[in-house]
């Protein structure tokens, strides 16, 4: 059970009840969490890692749930106006740039690291299996963010 219910945190979190909260670290579907707007304890339907522009020029970031349309767009927007390069982030990850030359998008997206947290555990007994069969070194061991 996940006991944090930040009003800031980074991961957006859709409840059965029908809210959406924030929570950090993230919640998994099916967690169950705590409802601040229902006053009671509900499961998690859906989590995603929130998408935000920063400019490390201004210091200025901006939120946009899980909408990453809106938050590449918006990141066009100030590239533009100021000629700043403009970092795109989901959660904690930086996962694209917006620069002079257009937009990229990183090419370790956030949902491949989000898939390696979940299957964390499941990888982790392939590499150490792998490690008592072959004596291989830990150097492809998948790399995470945190
Ligand atoms: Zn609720
Ligand atoms: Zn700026």
């Amino acid at each position: 059970m996940v006991m944090a219910n930040v009003p800031r945190g980074k991961y957006i979190t859709l409840l059965r009840c029908g809210h959406t909260a924030h929570y950090d670290p993230e919640p998994k579907p099916g967690d169950e969490v705590y409802c601040r707007r229902c006053g009671n304890y509900t499961k998690v339907k859906t989590a995603h890692q929130e998408y935000s522009w920063h400019c490390p020029v201004c210091h200025t970031s901006r939120p946009f749930g899980a909408d990453k349309d809106a938050a590449y767009a918006a990141a066009r927007r100030h590239q533009r106006k100021y000629h700043h390069v403009v970092s795109v982030r989901q959660g904690y990850t930086q996962v694209g740039v917006v620069g002079p030359e257009g937009e990229q998008e990183l090419s370790v997206s956030a949902e491949r690291i989000q898939w390696v947290r979940q299957h964390q555990g499941g990888l982790r007994a392939l590499v150490d299996r792998q490690i008592v069969q072959g004596g291989q070194s830990t150097k492809d061991r998948s790399k995470t963010v945190t």
